[in-house]
């Protein structure tokens, strides 16, 4: 039903199958389909946005559309012959406080009317109290148990089902509610998600919500998450696990003239270019854009806003086979102070790393880009950090050892200067200034100690000179000879380590390649 094809991070390109043999790849962004309105049609963002699954809403079609819904299916209706999932009206209980419906009657009613990924009517939480929190998670559980109830009554089955998380930003009635929802068994997970948090721009709140979500749920099983709101943040819910997401910003941003761009939005009438070249933007100016009627400018921008998603799921994706999803969220990042700040919790959360590390592939076809300290925190410099102190620098008894250089072309007449006599045998040849520390000159070109690309000033952070200390320490070497560079970075790191070395019984001796 689903397959992880490549993974980066905890982002993963998936493969998922419905019931009836449809299948399209994750990481999707489900554009959020008024089936009453249909503003903007299902069958428009296929034909041009290729866009293979949509979401509509359950009990809308069960309110107003449910005699032709149970008639000709939710696919005719709808217009569209792609994965169609159907949220279930837990969003109008957040709104209106009740559903004139009961969980059963939902239920039955998605599978009747052919849908092909269901949602049970479920109690959102939103940013409700603890209280609140409390009694949405234990109503939500009732409900999705009355719903297999009455699921099992029926031999076949036309839908995925999904187990909703709720709970909030109450982490620990997220990770209990996740944990019987685990129990009870559903095809897909979904993971409530407060929309206020994301007007707030509280960003470091909802990746800790996806974040304990996805410890708790298996690992082969999708996550989706409502309303993800604006495509800044794509990138970070797929980081953080996140399979699936869906949103009405799109239209709902170009109802207030807000105008989407991939980092953050603008206001229609602050704008004097349209910085995009969308099908849309590059057939229209924004004087034109803005003369329009009401109706017309709204759909324009709407479809514009659209683009803008899904150009940003192509890229996401593109990034997880090339194995540099992280370079991705480095970018974006940088959209808003609040990403920012949620993006250095994400890289600063050792248990989340490690399981990222675990998830990210050994080799990638691209290089590793790296940018500042929080750069130097990424699964990969973590990993190669860890092994060369596992397998190089231990148990190095009796060993010395030659530094040398980062950017010296090392041949073997210079390595019998360095020596000068020396015999080669007693000596480890270790290369400084990367930002892994101390590289052995034999491996100097494996995967991915040369196919790192760094400031130049990076190799005097703190944390790079602690890590050739722990090395030196790790290995035991007592006689260190280090060769002079001329340049000033590599200067500081040998005055940096003649400073933290001494009073250790390490005997360090600078000299130059002459
Ligand atoms: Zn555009």
């Amino acid at each position: 039903m689903f397959e992880v094809v490549a993974e980066d991070l905890l982002g993963r390109i998936g493969k998922l199958k419905t019931k009836s043999g449809k299948k399209i790849e994750t990481p999707a962004f489900l554009p959020v389909i008024n089936p009453v309105t249909q503003d903007i049609s299902a069958r428009w963002m296929d034909e041009n946005l290729k866009a293979r699954i949509v979401i509509t809403n359950a009990y809308i079609l069960y309110k107003r559309l449910r005699e032709e819904a149970l008639k000709i299916g939710v696919h005719r209706l709808i217009d569209f012959d792609g994965v169609v999932m159907t949220d279930s009206g837990g969003y109008q209980v957040l709104e209106y406080g009740e559903v004139e419906a009961s969980p059963e009657e939902i239920a039955l009613f998605e599978e009747d009317i052919k849908t092909d990924i269901a949602v049970p009517l479920d109690v959102p939480t939103g940013l409700g109290s603890r209280r609140f929190a409390e009694e949405s998670v234990e109503k939500t559980l009732k409900n999705l148990e009355a719903t297999l109830k009455v699921l099992s009554e029926r031999v076949v089955k036309s839908a995925l089902w999904v187990g909703t998380i709720q709970g909030g930003v109450h982490i620990d009635l997220l990770k209990q509610c996740a944990e019987k929802i685990k129990e009870m068994g559903f095809d897909l997970y979904a993971l409530g998600s407060p929309t206020p948090l994301m007007e707030g721009y509280r960003f470091n709140k909802l990746f800790e919500m996806i974040t304990a979500a996805r410890m708790v749920i298996e690992y082969g099983k999708p996550l989706h998450l409502f309303g993800a709101g604006h495509p800044m943040i794509f990138p970070f819910i797929v980081a953080l696990g996140v399979d699936m997401f869906d949103s009405a910003s799109y239209y709902l941003y170009a109802k207030d003239d807000r105008y989407i761009t991939e980092f953050g939005t603008l206001r229609l009438e602050k704008m004097n270019y349209l910085p995009c070249v969308c099908p849309v933007c590059s057939k229209i100016s924004i004087d034109e854009l803005k003369e329009l009627p009401r109706k017309e400018r709204v759909n324009l921008v709407a479809k514009h806003n659209l683009y803008v998603c899904f150009k940003e799921i192509a890229e996401i994706k593109q990034a997880i086979r090339d194995g540099r999803l992280i370079e991705l969220l480095e970018i974006k990042a940088r959209s808003h102070p609040d990403l920012y700040q949620g993006f250095r919790e994400i890289m600063m959360n050792d248990g989340l790393l490690k399981i990222m590390e675990q998830h990210t592939p050994l080799y990638s076809r691209r290089g590793l880009n790296i940018f500042d300290k929080i750069s130097l925190r990424r699964p990969e410099i973590r990993r190669a950090k860890n092994r060369l102190l596992e397998n190089i620098f231990k148990e190095r008894l009796g060993k010395k050892a030659i530094l040398i250089p980062y950017t010296l072309k090392v041949s073997p007449q210079k390595i019998e200067r360095i020596l000068s006599g020396r015999n080669l045998s007693e000596y480890d040849l270790l290369l400084y200034g990367s930002p892994y520390g101390l590289i052995p000159i034999q491996i100097r070109y494996v995967y991915p100690f040369s196919q790192t690309d760094f400031p130049n000033d990076l190799i005097i952070e703190d944390e790079v000179v602690d890590s050739i200390i722990q090395q030196i320490s790790s290995a035991g070497y007592r006689e260190i000879i280090v060769v002079e560079a001329k340049n000033p970075y590599l200067r500081e790191i040998i005055n940096r380590l003649v400073e933290k070395l001494s009073g250790r019984d390490i005997e360090i001796k600078v000299t130059s390649l002459k």
